[in-house]
């Protein structure tokens, strides 16, 4: 297996050399997810987990990035970079070593909402006629049993932060000839909290929280359109320190069926019909989402006559009712002919005139009827 040091660091995380900062983070966070040793079963997950937070740590860095992108993997030597060794114990740590608070949105005060989770399903055009319930796993963090959230080992206390003095902010004071400039930022060290943890609770390491695989039951409503996504209050990861939790959101995508096109809330479908049972009238089974229905087509049906089933279509989510569903009629033509077939048609042909073809007043009303 390649190591970081032949391979490039855009090659690792995927991403083309004009990639924008949000872009590497994007692909990043991805493969961490999926590398990370805690979730990956695979045995170079470790190795290949490193390489890519070294690509990450080069890459999320301007002036890193700058050095690679010039002279390579020398040119950051040669500036004194050497990649961090990781030992994370969790998913925790590498979402708040590398995206500070993106798990948790945390605010001043410490006690802040959860981050939302993203998740997506798929589903049967079925599925999305009749509404459908789905098991939808996240991974969310949750708040820690063993220290309820607080971060400290149980039987211990939160001590008044050092670095901040309880204020939670540092206040950083620039001077120039324009007049001085106060930025605010949070405490780096306890996270706005104003506190810190001096014996780390051993379950979550004084992260108040642990990260969980959770089920959720999706209740995907009847009418749903491919592409939507469904809010799940409070499904998301846990507050900090006491904070309420985040949403989940999941993208429901509807899947093709071959039968069916969706247009909106209107089904459309087509049905074959012989020469023989166009000329001479049939009632054939049409599909529809509530089963099949026989339809009547009179004698002289033509191709490209379109039938239109009311409240066939789907379930309409903003309005009651149902779409809905147009069906086109096509009319097969033989493509192998036997003999005996051919010497039928030959005398059908002698037998036939003008009349035989001759269109009868009312069509185009009727196609324009159909069409609406
Ligand atoms: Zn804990
Ligand atoms: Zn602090």
């Amino acid at each position: 297996m390649a190591t970081s040091a032949e391979r490039g660091y855009y090659e690792l995380l995927g991403v083309e050399r004009s990639a924008s900062d949000a872009e590497i983070k994007k692909a990043f966070r991805k493969l961490a997810r999926e590398l990370h040793p805690d979730v990956s079963e695979a045995a170079d997950a470790h190795e290949r987990f490193k390489a890519v937070a070294e690509a990450y740590e080069v890459l999320s860095d301007a002036e890193r990035r700058q050095l690679y992108d010039r002279y390579g993997h020398a040119g950051l030597r040669r500036g004194g970079y050497a990649p961090s060794d990781y030992a994370f114990t969790n998913l925790n740590d590498i979402f708040s070593v590398f995206f500070g608070d993106d798990l948790f949105a945390r605010s001043r005060g410490g006690r802040a909402r959860g981050g939302d989770v993203g998740a997506a399903v798929a589903i049967e055009l079925a599925d999305a006629f009749h509404g459908v319930t789905r098991a939808v796993e996240v991974e969310v963090a949750v708040t820690c049993e063993r220290c309820d959230g607080d971060g400290a080992e149980p039987g211990t206390e939160r001590v008044t932060c050092a670095t901040c003095g309880g204020q939670g902010q540092l206040r950083e004071v620039s001077r120039s000839v324009f007049g001085e400039f106060v930025r605010t930022q949070a405490c780096p060290v306890c996270r706005g909290a104003g506190e810190t943890v001096e014996t780390p609770c051993t379950a979550c390491d004084g992260a108040g929280r642990t990260v969980e695989t959770k089920e959720l039951e999706l209740e995907i409503p009847a009418g749903i359109h491919d592409g939507q996504r469904i809010r799940i209050r409070g499904a998301g990861h846990a507050g900090a320190s006491g904070g309420p939790p985040g949403d989940a959101y999941v993208e429901v995508h509807v899947t093709r069926d071959r039968r069916f096109e969706r247009d909106g809330d209107d089904i459309l479908s087509s049905v074959d019909l012989t020469i023989v049972q166009a000329a001479r009238g049939a009632t054939v089974a049409v599909p529809t989402l509530d089963g099949d229905v026989e339809l009547e087509f009179e004698p002289g049906t033509q191709p490209g006559e379109v039938r239109v089933l009311r409240g066939k279509g789907m379930p309409s989510l903003e309005r009651s009712g149902r779409g809905d569903q147009r069906v086109l009629v096509n009319v097969a033509v033989p493509r192998q002919l036997t003999d005996e077939q051919r010497e039928l048609l030959e005398r059908f042909e002698q037998l036939s005139g003008a009349d035989t073809y001759r269109r009868d007043e009312g069509f185009f009303e009727k196609l324009r009827n159909a069409i609406r």
